[in-house]
């Protein structure tokens, strides 16, 4: 039986982590929940699942939370909770889910305290990457991958070492403007919020879905697999794949390469995640290869979405930078959204940000949030 902690158990990670949990009741324990500000969705899982304890953001609504609970379940609030549920003592991995930097410090507290950690924020790893790898070498607990693509890199890797690869090939749908036929280059101005928001094969969180369509949540996910899987930036490529079955790849030094395939669902690498490193049987997910027909996979076109070339860029000078790329791009996608600008300018805003920055090469977590606090005042 493992405990898991799960913080940002209402967003839409979360809501899969749930069911995951509800489908192997004899493996996994869900310990803990936070979450940010959904009462009703935090008050009805924790009814649900007796948790040992919860955190809610604002201290007015845990202490409305711990009347409606009683004593069963601790409730905790605000950025101190997250560290209480990320530090139980009888937590055996804690997996983040939790949008933005808000996971950054019990992520780490996590670490320090001997837990493994599931990561599905990409912020944790983009941000403050090389810290985390090397709290979790020094502490001797794992990071492991929820997302689908470093859960599949993670799969076919098998604990081979870096030396092993030749390149990580991460897959990307190429989002709703993949085809270049019907959107060209200069009808990106007119690209409304609600068609954005369309995604043809994953169905997950507004920020997340924008970040498909710009493509800079394939750039986002390059700078975590540089660091998950300790290879640099150079060998990190990736090849769109409309169809979304192969969910990466792994090319070795031999010319030999792995793939792991299967029908989009989220249950299934967080699943991976919480059993590793044991495959427990699950029903959610078939594949028929004769229906699919097909796979596709083509060059990422750079010149319309020039994310994956800045998030290289971000990637190979490291310091600071990927952290400004992560709030830069977090800003503008919510301007985005509150359409007070247009949807190419969105990848604008981070370019001119990245190129304002003076880097802090090897910078401490103060240095980080600092440079991530620049970004934000700096549109
Ligand atoms: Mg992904």
């Amino acid at each position: 039986m493992k405990n898991v902690v799960l913080l940002g158990s209402t967003g839409s990670i979360g809501a899969s982590t749930v069911k995951v949990a509800e489908d192997l009741p004899d493996r996994i324990r869900l310990l803990a929940l936070g979450a940010g500000n959904n009462f009703e969705l935090l008050l009805k899982q924790t009814r649900k699942h007796r948790p040992a304890a919860i955190s809610i953001g604002d201290p007015a609504k845990a202490r409305e939370l711990q009347n409606a609970l009683g004593a069963f379940t601790h409730v905790f609030s605000g950025d101190e909770g997250l560290i209480k549920l990320a530090t139980l003592p009888d937590a055996d991995i804690v997996l983040i889910a939790i949008v933005g930097t808000a996971g950054l410090k019990p992520a780490l507290a996590a670490i320090r305290a001997g837990k493994d950690i599931a990561v599905a924020s990409k912020e944790i790893l983009v941000m403050a990457g090389e810290i985390v790898m090397g709290e979790a070498r020094k502490y001797g607990v794992r990071v492991l991958a929820v997302d689908s693509e470093h859960s599949a890199i993670f799969q076919c890797l098998d604990g081979k070492p870096p030396g092993s690869v030749r390149k990580l090939w991460l897959t990307a749908s190429g989002g709703p403007f993949r085809d270049k036929g019907v959107w060209p280059r200069e009808k990106f101005s007119e690209i409304t919020v609600e068609r954005a928001l369309k995604h043809p094969s994953w169905v997950m969180g507004r920020k997340i879905t924008i970040d498909s369509a710009t493509l800079f949540n394939k750039g986002l996910e390059m700078i975590e697999a540089r660091w998950l899987f300790g290879v640099e930036m150079a060998r990190v490529a990736v090849v769109v794949h409309p169809q979304s079955i192969v969910h990466s790849m792994v090319e070795f030094v031999d010319g030999a390469m792995l793939a792991q395939l299967s029908t989009p669902d989220m249950c299934l690498p967080i699943q991976y995640a919480l059993t590793y490193p044991d495959r427990a049987p699950s029903e959610r997910v078939r594949t028929d290869f004769a229906k699919l027909g097909r796979l596709t996979f083509e060059e990422p076109d750079t010149e319309r979405f020039p994310a994956i070339e800045l998030a290289r860029r971000a990637g190979e000078i490291g310091g600071t930078l990927p952290a400004v790329l992560n709030a830069a791009n977090e800003v503008a996608v919510e301007a985005f959204v509150n359409r007070k600008i247009t949807f190419p300018q969105i990848t604008e805003r981070v370019r001119s940000t990245l190129d304002a920055h003076s880097v802090i090469a090897h910078p401490t977590l103060d240095q980080i949030l600092e440079a991530d606090a620049w970004a934000r005042q700096c549109l």
